[in-house]
């Protein structure tokens, strides 16, 4: 089994390299941020306690109402492979109880995945991502300069969140909450970091070199 939480910040390409590794692993996927969205789609009582935090822009959610959704999710989705946590724990008190639980069942976290850009590589990714003002399709000035409109005609515009005031804010955020896990992660000798400042293939390589030892 393999048991991975993969943690780094928003423009570090995280969400590409959980694909990859589902694909090549065939773990089962707990992404946090789509779990709860989910869960806040249910109404009853739970969901409506969710709505109402979810929707405090930039609250982090409850230890333990988080922990519970995680702990449903793992008792219903059982793995013989093992699983990827994305977004989750969030904090020590979320690592401290996900390790327990996962003892419970005999079941071993074998590796934080670190995926690392420096801030600065961080703030210039984001600044350059581009929204449609009508269907929403995302693009980055990066990969397409040339580019002043959306496929389907539509002004290309720069969200508030991705402003260079909103991206530092929320990076202070990251390393705030993240920091103590990965000293956590490190003492616990589960701790890999990986250079995100590379390709997608490059990076995807080092993640694999990983955790081939481990299997
Ligand atoms: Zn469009």
């Amino acid at each position: 089994m393999l048991n991975i939480i993969l943690i780094g910040p928003q423009g570090c390409g995280k969400g590409t390299q959980a694909q990859l590794i589902l694909q090549k692993y065939g773990l089962i996927y707990i992404e946090a941020g789509a779990m709860i969205r989910q869960r806040a789609l249910l109404h009853d009582k739970k969901s409506d306690i969710l709505n109402h935090l979810v929707n405090q822009k930039g609250i982090l959610l409850p230890d333990g109402i988080i922990m519970d959704m995680i702990c449903d999710e793992l008792d219903e989705r059982v793995s013989m492979e093992g699983y990827l946590f994305d977004g989750f724990p969030r904090s020590v008190v979320q690592y401290q109880s996900l390790k327990e639980y996962l003892a419970e069942k005999q079941i071993k976290l074998n590796v934080g995945l670190y995926i690392h850009i420096s801030d600065e590589e961080a703030l210039k990714r984001l600044g350059g991502r581009r929204l449609c003002a009508v269907c929403k399709k995302g693009y980055s000035i990066f990969l397409e300069p040339q580019r002043t409109k959306c496929e389907c005609g539509g002004e290309l515009i720069k969200r508030i969140d991705d402003e260079p005031a909103a991206i530092k804010h929320r990076l202070e955020e990251f390393h705030n909450h993240t920091s103590p896990i990965l000293q956590l992660m490190k003492s616990d000798d589960i701790l890999k970091e990986i250079n995100g400042e590379q390709s997608i293939e490059a990076i995807f390589l080092d993640i694999q070199k990983q955790l081939d030892t481990l299997k």
